[in-house]
């Protein structure tokens, strides 16, 4: 008996990367999951950090995924190597700041890799031609086969009929006749099959499962990039783009303000890294300084803090800064009235 062939899935949380498994599965294939952890996947700890949307359930979809299908899922952090992916795209930005080609092509050269370490056969994803304008054109799929190194052993079931034969099916380890042949923005036929295999209560992210697609996101940390005259970032600077809302009432200063409980308390753990701001007065949010005050800020500062307070109708709110060396300083001032806060001051 011919031995099992072994396939390595790149599971994104979705629905795409699940059928996609699903249907190796039916065919007899030995599936193991591959997650890229790269610091802007929307799944992980930032989706448990509001304490709004309580009801719903904070699962990582990914894990839920492999759980779903009965498979082993590796969970693989490329946060330090996938800065280059995103600050150097060689095909560039799709809608937002969002390099999909450059992004899939390096994951699939990663699991490429992980294949062959692994002893494992071919390679499995989620795409289907069509649905997403940058990484899913039809005449863009054969890049990613093509950089990624993978070559013939890359295998998207959900479109592969509309696709050239590739090395799984030549060798009849998985018959062609049994793939599918999807194509573009409809996500009916995704959702038949879902029906079909049972699956119920999967991820439905409206802008895919990265914040580099999403608008406010993008802009935030472009901004970064620009106040820090250099296109680089920390794990904790994308963290923290996620997080509160961010006025820039001055090239070098940005704030951070917390929008709830939730955020207060992951802001909190903060403390170290930045001078904070608490209202002393009244009830208020937390905020991060990121940047350094000079004399002339703190007035201005405080007035935005105390604006997001309590203390907001309030003729004078008592506001207290600690700077990241330690010292402390505290002012009673009124708050800025909301029409004083630019609106490009809001990032
Ligand atoms: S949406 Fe994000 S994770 Fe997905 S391909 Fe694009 S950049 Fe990569």
């Amino acid at each position: 008996m011919p031995a099992q062939k072994k396939a390595v899935a790149l599971i994104s949380g979705g629905l795409d990367s699940l059928l996609a498994a699903k249907l190796m599965l039916e065919q007899g294939i030995h599936v193991e999951g591959i997650n890229f952890y790269t610091g802007f996947c929307v799944e992980g700890h930032t989706h448990a950090i509001r304490k709004k949307d309580k009801a719903k359930p904070k699962r990582n979809n990914a894990l839920w995924s492999a759980e779903q299908l009965g498979i082993k899922l590796h969970i693989i952090d490329i946060i330090e190597e996938y800065k280059d992916v995103l600050i150097n795209p060689k095909h560039g930005y799709g809608a937002n700041m969002n390099p999909c080609l450059d992004c899939k092509i390096f994951m699939v050269g990663k699991a490429r890799q992980w294949m062959d370490e692994n002893g494992f056969d071919f390679i499995i994803t989620g795409e289907v031609i069509g649905q997403r304008p940058m990484s899913q054109r039809k005449d863009l799929l054969p890049v990613v086969v093509r950089e990624s190194g993978a070559d013939d052993r890359l295998l998207r079931p959900l479109c592969a009929k509309n696709l050239a034969v590739t090395l799984p099916e030549r060798e009849g380890w998985v018959k062609r006749d049994n793939l599918l042949d999807f194509s573009g923005r409809n996500r009916k036929p995704q959702m038949a099959l879902a029906k079909k295999f049972g699956f119920e209560d999967y991820a439905t992210p409206a802008g895919g499962c990265c914040f580099l697609t999403d608008e406010n996101y993008s802009r935030k940390l472009v901004d970064l990039w620009q106040a820090r005259n250099k296109k680089d970032y920390e794990f904790d600077d994308i963290m923290l783009l996620k997080v509160g809302r961010h006025i820039r009432p001055a090239p070098h200063y940005k704030l951070i303000i917390s929008r709830e409980e939730g955020e207060n308390k992951f802001l909190n753990g903060y403390r170290k890294q930045f001078s904070t701001i608490e209202i002393k007065s009244h009830n208020g949010p937390l905020t991060l300084v990121d940047g350094q005050l000079i004399e002339a800020d703190f007035q201005q500062a405080a007035g935005i803090a105390a604006r997001f307070s309590q203390g907001r109708d309030a003729a004078q709110v008592t506001v207290k800064f600690t700077l990241i060396n330690g010292e402390e300083k505290t002012l009673t001032i009124p708050p800025i009235p909301a029409a004083e806060i630019k609106p490009e001051w809001y990032i």
